[in-house]
């Protein structure tokens, strides 16, 4: 009774911005991999932060949950109201708050995607590097810890976050963090909310920190015999400090479909797509070291993407790579892995997955940010087929325990949600219980994002 109540109470706060329409339902219960439809009571619009307050007010007084939402394409089930309750999306309150652009920052609403960011930054000389492919809502990507192509160089959300607006769960609203580049002022609550989750409370605001868009960009691609050697490259270039603003992997399953999905014709080897930002100097010294380092290590030559369209092609390219997978199986679903290691030990746990799949009965095309010795497994399964199903999970999870012992996470950058939190004991330990005690500190009726990252009950 106590949601229902609450419903009540949001539809007069809020009127036609409370939405139990079937469709908005659906839309909000649903998520980019195979967990299961879980549509929420209902869902709520705010506009500003002191509706957000006085919508987690409502809740709290009917002990309704309350779940955060941005885009949606998080992808271990991160927004699924498993315990009913409203989901809060930010799709109204995507405006940017203040540009500084002689300190470098920016103070947004949590609903702007990235790409509304850079296209409102783009001439002002500035960019917001952070690029998980996805046009995820810079509010989502917070609460993930998110990363992607660009993290070699320019770092994830822990890097690039300076300070949050947070409703709590009691409503207050707090500030964390200052546009201060750096501050020796208390506990790092900033970094507590980066990738909580929306398990401790709901970012209104956020300080980014941005970076200068490069005189110079070149982007090229090269293909490898084998994953190995690929990897090699990667390890000794990493190694030898060359300032790589992305180097991803795809192997020949993923060129595959790529190839089938973006009307590509890369040859069927593993390859690596790169990328270099500097002046033109430090691009042109770059691109030689690198290639020398693909000569040494038997490297198949490079094909260059020089022109914005050439290079914008290339990364919407693998930027589709997820979709173009999905489709090179159409009766498939799929769990992401999303393993990270220290680099070097890339190596081994490339090779190691690789064989460990070639030797089960379902595919997984294998990519991913290798220059942060982070990469994914896409592995497909007929949910039908209960032989696949089994394999895709046990293949999982050998995965992670494989992480694991190697130094490693079971998530380099797509978070815990549903999907990965029977990994938490393992990696963390008594701490999993020490984020049990925060979560019981900041929300001890349980209300923000229940049924997520933390231990059950
Ligand atoms: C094709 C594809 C490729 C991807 N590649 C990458 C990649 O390379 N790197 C990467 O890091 N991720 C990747 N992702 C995953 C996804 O894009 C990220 O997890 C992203 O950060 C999610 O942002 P979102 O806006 O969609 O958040 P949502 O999915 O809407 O929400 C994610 C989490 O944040 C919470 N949340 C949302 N907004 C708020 C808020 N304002 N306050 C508090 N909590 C909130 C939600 O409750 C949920 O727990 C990919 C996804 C897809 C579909």
């Amino acid at each position: 009774m106590g949601i229902e109540t609450a419903l009540v109470a949001l539809s007069t706060f809020l009127g036609q911005r409370l939405s139990r329409s079937k469709p908005d339902l659906q839309q909000h219960g649903g998520s980019e991999t195979h967990f299961p439809m879980t549509p929420p009571d209902a869902v709520a619009y705010p506009r500003s932060t002191e509706e957000v307050a006085e919508i987690v007010k409502i809740c709290a007084a009917h002990d309704c949950p309350v779940i955060g939402y941005g885009a949606g394409t998080s992808l271990e089930g991160q927004t699924l109201p498993v315990n009913g309750g409203v989901t809060v999306d930010f799709r109204d309150m995507a405006a940017v708050l203040h540009l500084g652009a002689e300190d470098m920052d920016v103070t947004v609403q949590p609903g702007i995607t990235r790409e509304a960011l850079n296209e409102e930054l783009r001439a002002t000389g500035l960019m917001f590097p952070v690029d998980p492919g996805a046009n995820a809502s810079i509010g989502g990507m917070a609460s993930t810890r998110a990363s992607g192509t660009t993290a070699v160089r320019y770092g994830t959300m822990r890097d690039n976050v300076l300070g949050l607006e947070v409703v709590l769960a009691d409503g207050r609203v707090i500030q964390t963090g200052t546009r201060a580049r750096k501050s020796s002022a208390g506990y790092d609550l900033t970094g507590l909310f980066v990738g909580a989750e929306g398990t401790l409370g709901l970012i209104t605001a956020l300080t980014l920190r941005l970076h200068g868009q490069p005189e110079a960009v070149s982007a090229a691609v090269c293909a490898f015999d084998d994953m190995a050697t690929a990897v090699e490259a990667v390890q000794t270039t990493i190694q030898m400090g060359v300032p790589m603003a992305r180097i991803e992997f795809l192997d020949a399953a993923s060129v595959a479909a790529v190839n089938a999905h973006s009307n590509t014709s890369l040859p069927l080897y593993p390859h690596l797509l790169v990328e270099f930002h500097g002046s033109e100097a430090g691009v042109k010294e770059q691109a030689e070291v690198f290639g020398d380092v693909v000569t040494d290590t038997g490297g198949k030559g490079f094909a260059w993407a020089d022109k914005p369209e050439d290079r914008s092609a290339l990364w919407t390219m693998r930027h589709h790579a997820y979709w173009a997978i999905l489709q090179s199986r159409p009766d498939c679903t799929a769990i992401v892995t999303d393993i990270c290691v220290p680099i070097s030990r890339l190596a081994e746990a490339v090779e190691d997955t690789r064989a460990d799949i070639a030797a089960s009965p379902i595919t997984g095309p294998i990519l991913g940010h290798v220059g942060d010795g982070n990469f994914h497994a896409i592995l497909l399964f007929d949910p039908a087929k209960e032989d696949e199903v089994r394999a895709a999970k046990d293949l999982s999870h050998r995965l992670v325990e494989r992480a694991l012992a190697l130094g490693g996470t079971a998530t380099g950058e797509h978070g815990i949600g549903l999907g990965k939190k029977a990994y938490m004991e393992a990696e963390h330990g008594d701490a999993w219980d020490v984020m049990g005690d925060i979560k019981q500190a900041l929300d001890p009726k349980n209300l923000m994002n229940p049924g997520k990252l933390l231990r059950d009950g």
